[in-house]
């Protein structure tokens, strides 16, 4: 793969390049985010399962791997975590909130998720994960077009104006056979808690179970309106 695309970052710099690899491989994208960005590249994980680590992790080892450790992960997700950081080759970044649990309790009253879930995401994944990005030009993420409705029009690069940083979206066309096939072919790890009715992991509180066939979504702050915790608007 050639490409005449400039390193200057910026909204114009990231249309530019989502159009010219639009029809590239998830594999060609990573190596142009990797050539392009050097070590001021990162990707982040939730844990739910190890492919975008397994993808990126063999073009780019020893990658930073950003994890948001939000005090209310599933005991699945930190075993997932632990098990990802000791077989594939990165640097597992664990992030954490300014406040832990019982602090954030104290403060601002118990289960705040339940009364305020925006502010809770705010505090416990926005924030840090804004801070944690702040060394970078560049960070990859697992987001697909297939994931829910507000994901369709996701480009495989796209200009992160809150950030000022650009973000990276490998997989964005990948369909879930695609997932299911690497993920078989390539052994890679997941988390346990997706053969037990959790096709979307996040915060054990905000994460139900959903009946096959159903929305993989649904079960995230489900009865809420609420969508998306915030990182990816
Ligand atoms: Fe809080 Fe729920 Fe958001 Fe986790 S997903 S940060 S528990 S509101």
């Amino acid at each position: 793969m050639s490409t005449t695309i400039t390193p200057v970052g910026g909204a114009e710099f990231a249309e530019r390049a989502a159009e010219e690899l639009e029809e590239a491989s998830a594999q060609e994208i990573i190596a142009w985010a990797s050539q392009t960005f050097g070590d001021r590249l990162c990707v982040t994980s939730s844990m739910a399962d190890a492919l975008m680590v397994d993808l990126v992790s063999r073009q780019v080892p020893g990658i930073d791997v950003i994890f948001l450790d939000t005090g209310y992960h599933f005991p699945e997700t930190i075993g997932t975590r632990d098990a990802v950081a000791s077989v594939y080759d990165i640097n597992l970044i664990n992030v954490e909130p300014v406040r832990t649990v019982v602090e954030q309790d104290l403060a601002l009253g118990p289960r705040l998720h339940g009364r305020d879930p925006g502010i809770c995401c705010h505090l416990r994944k926005v924030e840090p994960l804004q801070r944690a990005l702040a060394p970078y030009s560049a960070w990859l993420t697992g987001l697909r077009r297939e994931d829910s409705a507000t994901r369709r029009a996701t480009p495989v690069v796209q200009w992160d104006g809150r950030r000022r940083m650009t973000k990276v979206n490998p997989i964005a066309r990948w369909t879930q056979e695609e997932v299911d096939s690497y993920m078989a072919e390539n052994g890679v790890i997941v988390n346990p808690l997706q053969y037990d009715g959790y096709p979307s992991i996040g915060c054990e509180p905000c994460t139900r179970r959903v009946a096959p066939g159903q929305d993989p979504r649904s079960g995230r702050w489900a009865g809420t309106g609420k969508t998306e915790c915030g990182i990816h608007i």
